[in-house]
């Protein structure tokens, strides 16, 4: 038999266009890592190359909906027009397994998960300028003006509540970003509150 932590829950917001996604992807290409990404549910259409079950699980509204009322999610949100939320078994599978589970959602989503975990890692991913994320949000070219202005509002709203977070990281460079959040969730294994919590023997038993 071994003792073995519980994972961390490590909860990453920022703008649309902050390039959140390409500093997970970074991130899970480290070797020894000990992460899990959960995958959302949202009612959005995939974009160009997308995958479903890779990027996200892509659901009808009805379906959506019934997972709300079934409570099998950890915490959801509408975001430009459409509904975003992570299914709540796999976190708790993963992180009773003792793996950090990394999830990448948006400020409405992260204010549910501090209200009902409270120990989770809270990091704010932020444009070195707001004018550095509109070119950044542009150049993907993916969307019609009306949703680049719409996510251009969006996102400074949500850096006005950055400061809810534990971290804010300035995506300055993928690299520089990256190696924050390593060192981030790295010390957070080392939070008091954490290492009292294993040594007081709240703790998984696995055989
Ligand atoms: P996108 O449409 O660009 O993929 O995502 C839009 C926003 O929804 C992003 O800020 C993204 O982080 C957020 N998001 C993705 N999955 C979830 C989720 O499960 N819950 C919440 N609350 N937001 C999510």
């Amino acid at each position: 038999m071994r003792l073995v932590e519980k994972g961390v829950l490590i909860v990453i917001s920022g703008p649309s266009g902050v390039g959140k996604g390409t500093v997970r992807a970074s991130i899970f290409e480290q070797e020894n890592h000990n992460l899990e990404y959960s995958i959302s549910m949202t009612t959005r259409k995939p974009r160009v190359g997308e995958v479903h079950g890779v990027d996200y699980f892509f659901v009808e509204k009805e379906e959506f909906l019934d997972r709300i009322d079934q409570g099998q999610l950890l915490e959801w949100a509408e975001f430009v027009g459409n509904y975003y939320g992570t299914p709540l078994d796999y976190v708790k599978q993963k992180l009773d397994e003792g793996k950090d589970v990394v999830l990448e959602i948006e400020v409405q989503g992260a204010l549910q998960v501090k209200n009902v975990m409270p120990d989770a890692c809270f990091i704010f991913i932020a444009p070195p300028s707001m004018e550095e994320l509109r070119n950044r949000i542009m150049t993907r070219g993916t969307e019609a003006m009306e949703v680049i202005n719409k996510r251009m509002q969006k996102a400074e709203s949500e850096i006005g509540l950055a400061h809810e977070y534990d971290y804010i990281v300035i995506n300055d460079t993928v690299e520089n970003a990256r190696d924050r959040i390593m060192a981030i969730i790295e010390a957070e294994h080392s939070r008091s509150n954490r290492v009292l919590e294993y040594y007081n023997k709240n703790i998984v038993e696995v055989e």
